[in-house]
């Protein structure tokens, strides 16, 4: 995606970006409005596998998360194969040349601009006005936001195409893909709760996750103890599933346990509650602290504030 960025970024130069650019005649830019366009070049030989791999990466996310309709702004009317005036008059290559290239450009607030704008910023004659009622038209019926998105990953696309990428541009990317995905992380708490018959309020859960940031400033236990919460690791029963066998579902601790989970393994298991209560006694006594010898506090990390 961060290639995509660099595409349409006009403030981006880099040797790599020239090289794609100068694959077609038609500026890989505006191709990003276009999935059926897209979709054919994946298909086919003609553009080398440094490009199609981006492109189809973008493909996949328009799919995703629906975008595609509002993403037809980045169309230049030159290019755009569903104008068809643009295919059969060759003044629209003028128009392009003159700095019409993109529909966002010439837009602001999701309607056109007027033809007086037009004129006055890119030097459009009075014989070009019927060309403009048909772009209008055109316009407000294919390619207009049917509902804005102001948060979006096209919005970090049309920001960069005005010369303005966003700082940290892959941790942008990242976050949008999660919103847009809807990923909401409750289901993870649903499955301590079912497992360790507890229930865990938002605020606990919040306070929870928290904890996981700011418990340490190492990376490497910061992730450790990410993946504990997340119930990242495999445990017995999930090998179980993967195998399709029951016997593998068998606490390893041989503890007789014979469908161990992740709060069997990480907690509940008798061979593990020696660790946990040596672990507690040695932080209370060092850190002057009174912590009960609780699951949510120990080991999900719903420490006192303080
Ligand atoms: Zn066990």
């Amino acid at each position: 995606m961060k290639v995509l960025v660099g595409w349409c970024d006009p403030t981006c130069e880099a040797k790599w970006k020239e090289v794609d650019l100068s694959y077609r005649d038609i500026p890989l830019q505006s191709w990003l409005g276009d999935h059926c366009f897209i979709k054919k070049h994946i298909d086919s030989d003609l553009i080398p596998l440094w490009i199609k791999g981006p492109l189809d990466i973008w493909h996949k996310i328009l799919k995703q998360v629906k975008t595609e309709r509002n993403a037809r702004i980045l169309r230049w009317p030159v290019y755009d194969r569903d104008f068809l005036p643009a295919r059969m008059d060759k003044r629209f290559t003028q128009w392009s040349q003159k700095g019409i290239t993109s529909y966002w450009k010439i837009t602001k607030n999701n309607e056109l601009k007027s033809f007086k704008q037009l004129q006055d910023n890119y030097n459009l004659e009075k014989c070009d006005f019927f060309r403009y009622l048909q772009l209008r038209h055109y316009y407000n019926k294919s390619i207009k936001y049917l509902e804005e998105d102001e948060a979006g990953i096209l919005k970090i696309l049309l920001d960069s195409s005005n010369g303005r990428p966003p700082k940290k541009t892959i941790s942008k990317l990242y976050a949008c893909l999660q919103t847009e995905r809807k990923c909401n992380k409750t289901y993870i708490k649903t499955k301590w709760e079912k497992e360790a018959k507890i229930t865990i309020n938002e605020e606990v859960w919040l306070n929870i996750c928290n904890s996981v940031i700011h418990m340490s400033s190492s990376g490497l236990w910061k992730e450790f103890s990410w993946k504990c919460l997340v119930r990242f690791f495999v445990t017995p029963n999930i090998k179980s599933k993967y195998c399709n066998d029951t016997e593998k579902a068998k606490c390893w601790r041989n503890s007789g346990n014979v469908s161990a989970g992740h709060f069997h393994i990480f907690w509940e298991c008798i061979k593990i509650a020696p660790y946990w209560s040596e672990v507690i006694k040695e932080i209370n006594t060092k850190m002057d602290l009174n912590l009960c010898c609780d699951f949510t506090v120990v080991f999900l990390g719903n420490l006192p504030r303080n």
